[in-house]
Parts: structure tokens; C-alpha cells; sequence
């Protein structure tokens, strides 16, 4: 396990601001950031980011916590992987106790995979850089073919040699458990049992998760028989969904953001070429035709895309499909053709940067015109084609969510195919009519335009009891704990002392003085976390309070901070509730405990009466009593509620 002074190191050294930064495009504002929350789709942003708490917070879907459960639930890692993550992005060495096989097996398969992974890069450049084997063939290959040797490093290529089993053999030295290398990808058993190597013979291109460790490899053959692929790619493993990868994106997404444009590009060659071209913000859709998933990630950097074709447009018509997903995202794309023979690879391979940098953005055309052209080529003057050409465009312009930029679209192809606007407008929603149609047939629906998440808002639970209101004290404990709320009277022997009172110690001796128990465990701990460090004479400090809470508290806990800061704009109401109960803290702090303990009696009533329901004789006396009780008690809190509403 982990050193948990390292851990604390980690945690110390976490930059919420930092950690969310990668993964979302935030902009600056005063104290605390903004941007699209990740956890659902949104327009305008609502998803803050306090680097003074060290929390995020969205108020569109409430997802929020520290810079560890945002990577937990944006990168679904485990507590522990979030820490490794943190480590390695902060340098911060993490010692941990040695491991036996047995333990080793114990681990998660995701982070066994992992260690796998990362030791066959390692292994890989060895091969490549070290030995005679791979610097004949696999550093020449690179070379020749143009890549620099600071680029082969940047991308960590490496090579396995010819031998057939050299990685098989020196995984096993290395005490690694042959399933877990097949389950990697990186060797294959014969009948016999013995290991073979996958990728004997080939350079390998690493695919690197967000958080910049290998999760699989790409790795092509440099034998010029036909009849090998020229590239085999790891499986699918619980480390590597290829649908939702991008090769490249580890290294460029910053350049994306910063640049708020993607170039799309097909292969790992072309990727690294354009990138020694000085072109970072370019990823592929390597080993699959692009999907959602991965139209969804470019969308978290970037509104816009732009797509490079290679000269020869065979390939082309086949990846319009691609073009259709990043347009029902929403997403501004524009495709850029290469000359005829050349590839984004060999283009900037042969030219130098100037040049490719200025034909990428002389070449970019509008999607729409892009894919107009490109069908007007074919069809020739043939009526018949040039409808249908006509047709397929116009099926495109109707993914496009935004109306106004869809008519935009309408006009330009009107022009380009010379086409009456108002035909093609009709022929539009006719598309769109069927496009719906489809949309609510069952079992047809469109997914929604998000990951896989739970749902933002769940339905309220039949009677929520007194779970609203003890949510309410905890806030107040959390967030104005220490603050100052009127005077304490203590009597010790005959004289009265007076001294200010916390809002914190107020809570705390009313829950106890009224023998109230809090009803929501996940309160009541949070409550209890809070006494563990507080002190009247002491204020707790919050963010050591998040660092030592566990997980399930630290989200409760993040939910229910308000940083006054941390309120995004659109929240104006809310901005103006927060000033006024910081103003008027007596005033919050006494009608919230009033509504606790209303809501309380009005559960010991309710249950007061289903058991009188089914109480015997002697019982239902004792029970009338309890009842008459609690309902004067009840007026008692009426009245005073009442006043204070007046007040
Ligand atoms: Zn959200």
C-alpha cells in the first residue's frame, strides 16, 4: 500500500484548478474559474472551480468535490489510482511496500495492466535505443522515414525484436504473470503453453491514457510481405476502449484548448509528423473510424474541428460518417484536402513548418462546402445524382443543433449547387421530420449527447423526513462553523459568565440538549467528522476537514460549500441568499434548528400515530400522553417560528 505521508504529500501539493484544467477549458474569473461542466451537457457554463476551497462545484447538475473524486468520477479511477495519477502528475514519489506475486494478483486488473503496460514502454524504448537489433532496424526506420530523435522520444516509439519471444521472456524474469501479458496484448500463447511475442519484429507507437501512462500500443511491421496487417494494435482490456481513445491527445489536448481547434488526422505517423511540424493540436482516430465517444472527447478542448483528408479520395467517402458525428456534437468542422498523393504525414515530412502551418489554414474548408464539392465531382450533370447528391448534404446540414448556423449552411448550398433555398429548406425538414421520427420510435431513441452518467437530478424520495433540514445544519456547520452568533451564558456556582458563541457550538448543543438523532448517516457522520477537529475555541479549517474526510463525505461536503466566489453568474439569486444569511447568520442559523425541529416532531407525530393505530389498550394511553406532548411542543415551535418569520 501507499505511504500515507505521501498520500497527504499528494494532496498538499494537488491544484484543483490545475487537475480540472486539463480536462476542461477554464477561463478566469476573479478568484475562482469557470467552464463547461463535463458531467453534463451544457451551453452556458455553470461548472466553478475554487482553487481557495480546493473544490469544484456544478450548479447545472450538481457534481462536485476535491481535484481526487473529479478525477475518480471524470476518468473513473479508483481512490488510489487518483492518488498515482496526482503523484506522477506533481512528482512526488510514492513509496510503496514491496508486493508478493500473491498481492500482485490481488490488484486491481486495471492497475496490474497498467504496471504491464508501463513496463513494456519502458522495455520497448530499451530495445529501440539500446540494442544493435533495434537501432539497425527499428531507430533506422524512424529516421529514414524522416522522424527526429527528439520526436521519437517525445512519442516514446520503441521496437521488440525478431527473436520471437525476447519480451515473453524478460516479462517473466521480471516476475510479470503470463495471463496478465496476454490479457496486455503483448504475447500470445502456442498449444504447448510456451509465449510468443505479439509484436515480434515491429516498431511500436504507445497510445497513452489522459493521464499520460500507456493503457496500448499500436505496432507496425517493417517486412515488406503483403500479407501481414501492417499494424496490430493491443486488444480491448479493461485499461484501453479503442471507441473512446484518441491517439495523440495526451500530448497535444493542451494545444487544442489553447488553440480551441483540432485537426483530425487518421494514422500515428501523421499524428507525429504534423507534431515535429509544429503542429501540436492534432490527434487520430487510429484503429477504429471515428466514433461519438471520441467526437466527445475532442468536444471537452475544443469547438472546433477540422479534418484532414489524405489525397486520395477513395478514402474520404468513407469517413463522412465522421464528419456526421462531429456536426450532430455541434461542433464547427471543416475538412482540409491534401494534394493529390500526399498524406498529413508525408506533406509535413517534406515541407517546412511555415508551409504546413499556412496550408492548413488556406485549406480548411467548411464541411458542408467540403462534402458539396466533393459529391459534385462525381455526379457530372446527371439530374438524377446531382438530387441525390443534393439529398445527402442536406441530411448532413440537418444534424447541425444550431438553427441559425443550419440556414447559414442552406444558403451556401444553395449557391453551391445552384438550388432554389426554399427547395432545399423543404427538402431540410422533410429530413428532419424523418430524423425525429426515428428519434422517438422505440427503442430507436438517440442516446443522449453525454457520457454514460447517472442522472443529474433524481427524483425526491416519497418522505424525505428530516433529511432536508439536517442537511441545512451541516451546511451552516460547514460553511459558518466558526463565526461568531450571538452569547453563551454559562452558569458556573452562583455566577452567570457570558462569551460569544459559534454557530457550530450553537448546532451541536441543540441536537444534543433536544436528544435529536440526525437521520441521514452521511450527516451525521459529516457532522461527527466536524466535532473530531472542532473546538469552541477553535475554527476548523475546511480544507483539512475535505482531506481527511473520506470519500462519500467529501462529496457531501463539496456539495454543500458555498463559496460565495464559487457562484457562477447566472446564479444571481443565489448570490444575493448568500449575502444576506451571512448578513443575518442569528437569524438563518435559529429558524433552520426551528425547522429541524419541526420537521422532527412532525415524525415522532406521524409515527406516533401508526403505532397508536395497532396499540393496545394500556399502549394507547401512554401514546396519547407522548402525543399531547409532542403537539404542545409543536405549537410551542409554531409560535416561535412564527415570531421569527414576523421578526
Ligand atoms: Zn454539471
Amino acid at each position: 500500500m501507499i505511504d500515507p505521508g505521501a498520500i497527504q504529500q499528494v494532496k498538499d501539493a494537488m491544484r484543483v484548478e490545475e487537475v480540472v484544467g486539463l480536462f476542461v477549458n477554464l477561463k478566469r474569473k476573479g478568484p475562482r474559474y469557470l467552464g463547461l461542466c463535463p458531467f453534463h451537457n451544457e451551453k452556458t457554463p455553470s461548472f466553478n472551480v475554487s482553487p481557495a476551497l480546493g473544490i469544484f462545484k456544478c450548479f447545472g447538475c450538481a457534481a462536485a468535490g476535491d481535484a481526487i473524486s473529479f478525477l475518480e468520477k471524470h476518468e473513473h479511477l479508483t481512490y488510489l489510482e487518483a492518488i498515482r495519477w496526482l503523484a506522477k502528475h506533481y512528482n512526488i514519489a510514492l513509496p510503496e511496500q514491496e508486493t508478493t506475486p500473491e498481492q500482485d494478483t490481488e490488484r486491481s486488473e486495471r492497475e496490474s495492466l497498467g504496471v504491464v503496460q508501463n513496463y513494456a514502454l519502458k522495455w520497448s524504448m530499451e530495445q529501440l535505443w539500446e540494442t544493435e537489433e533495434g537501432q539497425r532496424i527499428g531507430l533506422a526506420y524512424f529516421r529514414e522515414r524522416g522522424f527526429q530523435d527528439r520526436t521519437i522520444r517525445t512519442f516514446q516509439l520503441g521496437y521488440v525484436p525478431e527473436g520471437g519471444d525476447a519480451f515473453a521472456r524478460a516479462a517473466a524474469t521480471a516476475g510479470f504473470d503470463p495471463d496478465l501479458l496476454d490479457k496486455a496484448g503483448w504475447t500470445k500463447r502456442r498449444e504447448d503453453g510456451s509465449a510468443w511475442d505479439f509484436f515480434a519484429g515491429r516498431v511500436t507507437f504507445p497510445i497513452l491514457g489522459l493521464s499520460g501512462s500507456p493503457v496500448a500500443f499500436g505496432a507496425r511491421t517493417l517486412r515488406g510481405d503483403k500479407k501481414l496487417p501492417k499494424y496490430f494494435n493491443s486488444p480491448e482490456s479493461v485499461l484501453y476502449n479503442k471507441s473512446r481513445s484518441l491517439y495523440g491527445l495526451a500530448l497535444a489536448r493542451k494545444a487544442i484548448a489553447e488553440q480551441q481547434l483540432c485537426y483530425l488526422v487518421e494514422g500515428y505517423t501523421d499524428v507525429i509528423s504534423l507534431h515535429q511540424a509544429g503542429i501540436a493540436n492534432v490527434v487520430a482516430s487510429s484503429g477504429t473510424s471515428l466514433t461519438a465517444d471520441q467526437v466527445r472527447l475532442i468536444k471537452r478542448y475544443a469547438k472546433q474541428v477540422t479534418i484532414l483528408y489524405d489525397g486520395d479520395s477513395a478514402g474520404i467517402k468513407a469517413s463522412l460518417r465522421g464528419m456526421d458525428l462531429l456536426l450532430v456534437e455541434g461542433l464547427q468542422v471543416r475538412a482540409a484536402l491534401f494534394p493529390d498523393g500526399e498524406d498529413p504525414d508525408s506533406f509535413a515530412r517534406n515541407r517546412p513548418s511555415s508551409e504546413v502551418a499556412s496550408f492548413l489554414a488556406s485549406a480548411a474548408k467548411d464541411v458542408i462546402a467540403f462534402k458539396a464539392d466533393l459529391l459534385l465531382k462525381e455526379v457530372g450533370s446527371d439530374p438524377m445524382q446531382r438530387a441525390a447528391a443534393i439529398h445527402e448534404v442536406v441530411e448532413s446540414i440537418a444534424l447541425v443543433p444550431d438553427h441559425v448556423l443550419r440556414s447559414l449552411y442552406v444558403q451556401e448550398c444553395s449557391r453551391l449547387f445552384g438550388v432554389a433555398e426554399q427547395a432545399l429548406l423543404s427538402e431540410m425538414n422533410k429530413v428532419l421530420r424523418q430524423q425525429r421520427r426515428k428519434q422517438f420510435a422505440v427503442g430507436e431513441a438517440d442516446p443522449p449527447a453525454m457520457d454514460a452518467l447517472p442522472p443529474a437530478a433524481q427524483p425526491p424520495p416519497e418522505n424525505p423526513g428530516t433529511k432536508p433540514q439536517e442537511r441545512e445544519l451541516l451546511r451552516l456547520v460547514l460553511n459558518y462553523g466558526h463565526r461568531e452568533v450571538g452569547t453563551l451564558h454559562t452558569r458556573i456556582d452562583a455566577s452567570a459568565e457570558t462569551r460569544p458563541r459559534t454557530v457550530a457550538e450553537w448546532i451541536f448543543a441543540e441536537l444534543e440538549s433536544e436528544g435529536m438523532h440526525v437521520s441521514d448517516e452521511a450527516v451525521h457522520l459529516a457532522l461527527q467528522h466536524y466535532r473530531t477537529l472542532w473546538a469552541p475555541d477553535r475554527s476548523v479549517d475546511i480544507k483539512v476537514y475535505l482531506d481527511q474526510a473520506p470519500e462519500a463525505m467529501r462529496m457531501l461536503a463539496s456539495q454543500l460549500l458555498v463559496d460565495p466566489h464559487v457562484l457562477s453568474d447566472n446564479w444571481k439569486s443565489k448570490k444575493i441568499h448568500v449575502h444576506r444569511e451571512e448578513e443575518h447568520l442569528y437569524n438563518t442559523v435559529e429558524r433552520s434548528l426551528l425547522r429541524y425541529k419541526e420537521r422532527y416532531t412532525d415524525e415522532l407525530l406521524e409515527k406516533n400515530l401508526k403505532e397508536l393505530e395497532h396499540a393496545d389498550d394500556d399502549r394507547q394511553l401512554e401514546l396519547q400522553q407522548e402525543r399531547m406532548a409532542l403537539q404542545a411542543f409543536r405549537r410551542t415551535l409554531s409560535g416561535l417560528s412564527g415570531r421569527i418569520i414576523a421578526g
